[in-house]
């Protein structure tokens, strides 16, 4: 549009389509949206994030960008027949935040930009409304002030709040012109002090200003914690809306309100929102004024409600999906000012996908794609049984479920100090706002006394899918004396725990217990989908989980070291373990043998002592291969360094000197003592571990593959079919893996031999040395399978070991973008995945067949699911817990869903 060459930096609504998000924003790509769909929008324009990223960087404008914004702004008083801010009858528009992903009440907007004390005498006779003239005034001023100027925005409401007080009222309503005239004074006032300058009186000045304080706000502070939350890109940016104003607050005929065509907490189809008659923007969400349920339109407004209601369906059916609507009445007249797609609990997303593919409107792929592992994992959550001593005080709104059981605190800073601390605490406030999401995020739920469901508090607690109960209304919250009053007079100080039901609204003082919910006793086995007793959640579950297992190509295996374990895996869709490890059979009564096995002084002790412990770790497998019988378990040999199984040298120094004083003299002890010297080591982690403890030990590797060895055969002889794969964990050099492998296969022969049975194991490493992934192909010709052990790989890419680093400096590398998760939680693409990628190649290389796994926790992670999918190995494993997880990424991978995480 700007001809010869230069970027367009500016879109017409009627430009753009809501398939632009990532240059317009989703705020403007739906309004774009909207306004092709011929919905009633006001006309306006979005400027792109390529140009808040540009800002960002050069701290100016794009040069182009003045002009371009001149020309759709003539373009918009054209069609709208006014002109900004003109004295006699002005334009007045928003500017508005609106990024790719979003970041709800994170940025800032500035209503009624274009009113000056000249033009707002225009608005007032245009409107023939005096007081909505000054209303509409006092808003510009406080956002504008609070926003561009970066006055303190608590200036503002103090003085608006004294203005009411001298009426003796405290509803906005009371106010009339001449003090709403009263209050315009004192916010002016409060602008010339804090900025040195008067409130600016051109209009096209507040236009530029406020379209940079936008762009600036996509670095403040709580939109940095959110996206960081949110793993939204730090360097995305924000689009900028400029849009027609309308006005809610024009008298008991307008109102603004806010609509969802689903019911987000449950996905309940109907009508759920709130609406708030004279009122403006935010009036609605920030519990100034009691709004009433949306419903209640059609007795205020039938032709609206109506109108609205036809707006609901038709968005639904062309999103496909739950739709979150902004909208307002201006004397009579509906106006569209947003809509996206909802955000909704996880309950209401699993609800909602099913419900979706019944009504025709989405295939089942499609709905597998609507959820995510994050989603499940929420469903998982222990839920409060009834009954415990805790006694209830209140009920509040059921605004994002969950249990969430804590010490209460009053503020933001105290949640963030207390749960850094360790403790659990919720997070009790009036209302929140956005200068509470650190407490919110640090909190295990949020209990406040103002707002409805769609308060800020609950919005983004459900898109964090943390508990909350709002408007608590019976609750006298005290934030100042730090407690609050339950309506039977108890008094809830802070630090007092409290139970908070995010799915019923129930608030109680002390702590309620907790069982699984339906969706673990569905994966448990104890409640069958197609019968009665599964609820529609079960359902959902049940199809979207069966259909993802259809779909997906990745394997899903688990970590489990115990029976009962590898039972629940099982149950949980596990079609195998991954990782089996052996340190803790080792632990407990068997120390005394370690330590037996380590004072040994000849070959024949050392016999001795593993011969002990060798029907010991039997018994160990063969309860394991029962739980798994006809599925691969793979074993790890013994990891971590024996010293682990020692007393500790402190512990011990002290037992030796208290006897020596006491003229006694344990040898054992002595020996002992003098052992855990010889073992110490400086840097265990890259010490005497893994394989090279199998190389130095004679015969431990060879005891834990015989038990292994008999444990299959017994289960053969009871009619079984075990599938033990064994695997030698902290490989750097194909040698040591050959020499283990050949001593593992002798074991397996001379079992098989004097037990008569043919047992064929698979013999693997484990990937988790940066040398293994630099000579995977060597290390392959003696491999028949590799699983990454994407912990271990991960300290040694970086160089760093979990238990030092995460307490010492991880928060200071997320804060300063190092990392934007750690790379422990979600792998590391750039570098640990590229070693993986590697290994992948280079032991197909030479082993078209070898068989790849991971075993490190990222195989329960959504992101890193992903990333195992496209890098092609066969199988993931993760803990039991997280094996329905694995199920469903594992299909939306396979489905090319975007990607994990919200
Ligand atoms: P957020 O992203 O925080 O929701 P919005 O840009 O949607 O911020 O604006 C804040 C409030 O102002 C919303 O209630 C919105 O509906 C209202 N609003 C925005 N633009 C206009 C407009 N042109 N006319 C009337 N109300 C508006
Ligand atoms: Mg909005
Ligand atoms: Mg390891």
């Amino acid at each position: 549009m700007s001809g010869t060459g230069a970027t367009t930096w500016v879109y017409d609504f009627g430009q753009g389509s809501k398939e632009q998000k990532d240059l317009l924003g989703g705020k403007g790509a739906n309004l774009a949206e909207m306004t092709n769909l011929g919905l009633p929008v006001p006309p306006g324009f979005t400027i792109t994030t390529d140009a808040c990223r540009y800002f960002l960087a050069h701290r100016s404008t794009p040069p182009e960008l003045a002009d371009q914004v001149t020309e759709h702004l003539t373009a918009l008083e054209k069609a709208m027949g006014k002109t900004l801010g003109d004295p006699a009858d002005p334009l007045l528009v928003s500017v508005r935040s609106g990024a790719a992903a979003s970041m709800p009440g994170m940025m800032e907007t500035v209503l009624n930009v274009g009113l000056t004390d000249e033009s707002r005498h225009g608005l007032a006779a245009q409107s023939g409304s005096e007081r909505f003239a000054w209303d509409s005034y006092r808003r510009l001023v406080q956002m504008f002030g609070k926003t561009v100027l970066g006055i303190d925005g608590d200036l503002f409401e103090r003085a608006l709040e004294e203005v009411k007080r001298e009426q003796g009222s405290d509803s906005d309503l009371d106010l009339d012109a001449g003090h709403l005239e009263d209050v315009v004074r004192r916010f002016q006032a409060i602008v010339t002090e804090h900025c040195g300058r008067d409130f600016p009186q051109d209009p096209r000045e507040q236009l530029d200003l406020a379209i940079n304080a936008v762009f600036d706000s996509w670095n403040s502070e709580r939109a940095v914690i959110y996206r960081r939350r949110e793993r939204i890109p730090a360097d995305a940016g924000t689009a900028v809306n400029v849009v027609a104003m309308v006005f809610g607050n024009l008298g008991m005929d307008s109102g603004t309100g806010v609509a969802f065509t689903r019911d987000p907490g449950s996905g309940e189809q109907g009508v759920y929102g709130d609406y708030l008659q004279n009122a403006q923007g935010e009036d609605v969400v920030a519990g100034i004024r009691n709004t009433v349920p949306l419903t209640e339109l059609e007795h205020i407004d039938a032709d609206a409600y109506r109108q609205l209601r036809g707006v609901m369906a038709r968005l639904e059916a062309h999103y496909r999906d739950l739709c979150d609507i902004e909208f307002t009445i201006e004397r009579g007249k509906l106006w569209m000012l947003q809509t996206r797609v909802g955000k909704r609990t996880a309950a209401a997303a699993f609800r909602i996908a099913t419900q979706l593919v019944d009504e025709g409107l989405i295939d089942t792929d499609e709905a597998v794609r609507r959820v995510t592992g994050d989603q499940l994992a929420q469903l998982m959550f222990p839920r409060f049984v009834s009954g415990g001593d805790a006694t209830e005080l209140t009920r509040g709104m059921n605004a994002s479920p969950g249990a969430a059981v804590g010490r209460a605190v009053f503020s933001s800073e105290t949640a963030v100090e207390w749960a850094g601390r360790g403790e659990r605490v919720v997070l009790v406030r009036r209302e929140t706002n956005p200068d509470d999401l650190a407490g919110m995020i640090a909190a295990e739920g949020v209990l406040t006394n103002r707002g409805g469901k769609t308060s800020h508090a609950a919005v983004v607690a459900r898109g964090m899918g943390k508990t909350c109960v709002c408007g608590a209304e019976e609750l006298d919250v005290d934030t100042a004396a730090r407690r609050f009053t339950a309506p039977d007079g108890t008094v809830v100080s802070e630090g007092d725990v409290i139970s908070i039901d995010g799915s019923t609204g129930r608030v109680w003082l002390g702590e309620v217990p907790v069982e699984p919910p339906s969706v673990v006793r569905y994966f448990e086995g104890a409640i069958d989908p197609d019968s009665e007793q599964a609820d529609d959640l079960v359902r959902s579950v049940h199809r979207i989980l069966t259909h993802a297992d259809r779909v997906r190509r990745l394997g899903v295996r688990a970590n489990a070291d115990t029976a009962g374990d590898a039972a629940r895996a099982r149950r949980f869709g596990a079609h195998g373990i991954g990782l089996c490890r052996t340190e803790h059979m080792f632990l407990g009564d068997r120390r005394q043998l370690v330590e037996t096995l380590i004072l040994a002084e000849d070959d024949a002790d050392r016999q001795a002592a593993l011969a002990a412990l060798a029907p010991l770790q039997k018994q160990d497998f063969l309860h394991i291969f029962a739980a798994m019988d006809g599925l691969p378990v793979t074993v790890r040999l013994l990891d971590p360094p024996l010293h682990e199984f020692l007393p500790d040298l402190t512990e011990l120094s002290v037992r030796v000197a208290m006897a020596q004083a006491r003229g006694e003299h344990d040898e054992r002890a002595h020996r002992l003592l003098a052992a855990v010297h010889a073992m110490h080591e400086e840097n265990p982690m890259l010490g005497l571990r893994g394989v090279r403890l199998g190389l130095v030990v004679p015969g431990l590797f060879a005891m834990q593959v015989r038990a292994i060895a008999e444990a299959a055969a017994e289960r053969r002889r009871a009619g079984g079919d075990p599938r033990p794969e064994i695997m030698i964990p902290l490989v750097s050099a194909v040698q040591e893996l050959e020499a283990i492998r050949e001593e593992t296969e002798e074991v397996l022969a001379q079992v098989c031999e004097e037990q008569g049975v043919e047992l064929t194991a698979h013999i693997g490493t484990m990937i988790e040395v940066p040398r293994a992934v630099v000579t995977a192909d060597e290390i392959a010709t003696a491999a028949d399978f590799f699983s990454f052990g994407t912990n271990d790989l991960t300290q040694m890419t970086w160089g760093f070991s979990r238990d030092d680093v995460e307490a010492a400096f991880f928060s200071a590398y997320l804060e300063r973008g190092i990392f934007s998760v750690s790379p422990f939680e979600t792998l590391d693409r750039a570098g640990v995945g590229a070693l993986v990628r590697m290994a992948v190649e280079g032991g197909r290389s030479t082993r078209p067949d070898l068989k790849l796994g991971v075993c490190g926790e990222h195989g329960g992670d959504p992101d890193s699911v992903h990333f195992f999918h496209d890098v092609g190995l066969d199988y993931v494993s993760c803990s039991p817990f997280r094996v329905p997880v694995a199920r469903l990424e594992a299909g939306r991978a396979a489905l090319g869903a975007e990607r994990a995480g919200s």
